[in-house]
């Protein structure tokens, strides 16, 4: 199975999400992330008070329209918690990929669901 693989993808942040978003409908497409879930930077990044710096509507992705006018930021300057509730529903609505823990099972099961998905 694993000769199948166009791109290897490291890390579901923002970008990783993204790129799996991207290839995954012409391409064979593998995503690995160290973590047990997406978002990246928001996921691994749970101290106390932790938020972004930026306004938060420049975390949202410009490629959907709906995604775009469903999704209202709770603060202008969201917490972690919305950022990662973000990356989650991004991935869960766009991303056909599983990503998850970079083992051998995970990553087939990565390609069977990409390879069902165009
Ligand atoms: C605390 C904090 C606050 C920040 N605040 C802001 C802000 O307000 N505004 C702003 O613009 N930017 C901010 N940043 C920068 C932020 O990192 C980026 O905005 C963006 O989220 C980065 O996304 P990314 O997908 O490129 O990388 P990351 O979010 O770093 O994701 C990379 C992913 O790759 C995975 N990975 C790496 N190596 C491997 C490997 N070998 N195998 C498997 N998985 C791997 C990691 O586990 C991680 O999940 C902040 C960063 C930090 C740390």
């Amino acid at each position: 199975m694993t000769e199948n693989v166009d791109i290897v993808i490291i890390g579901a942040g923002f970008s990783g999400l993204y790129a799996v978003h991207k290839f995954h409908e012409k391409y064979n497409v593998v995503c690995f992330e160290a973590g047990d879930g997406v978002g990246g930077t928001w996921y691994w990044n749970r101290y106390p008070g932790a938020r972004v710096d930026i306004e938060s509507v420049e975390y949202s992705y410009g490629f959907d329209e709906e995604l775009q006018q469903e999704w209202k930021w709770p603060e202008y300057f969201s917490a972690q918690p919305d950022l990662e509730r973000y990356a989650n529903h991004v991935a869960g609505l766009f991303v056909a990929c599983a990503v998850g823990h970079s083992t051998i099972n995970q990553f087939q099961n990565c390609i069977a669901l990409c390879e069902s998905s165009h």
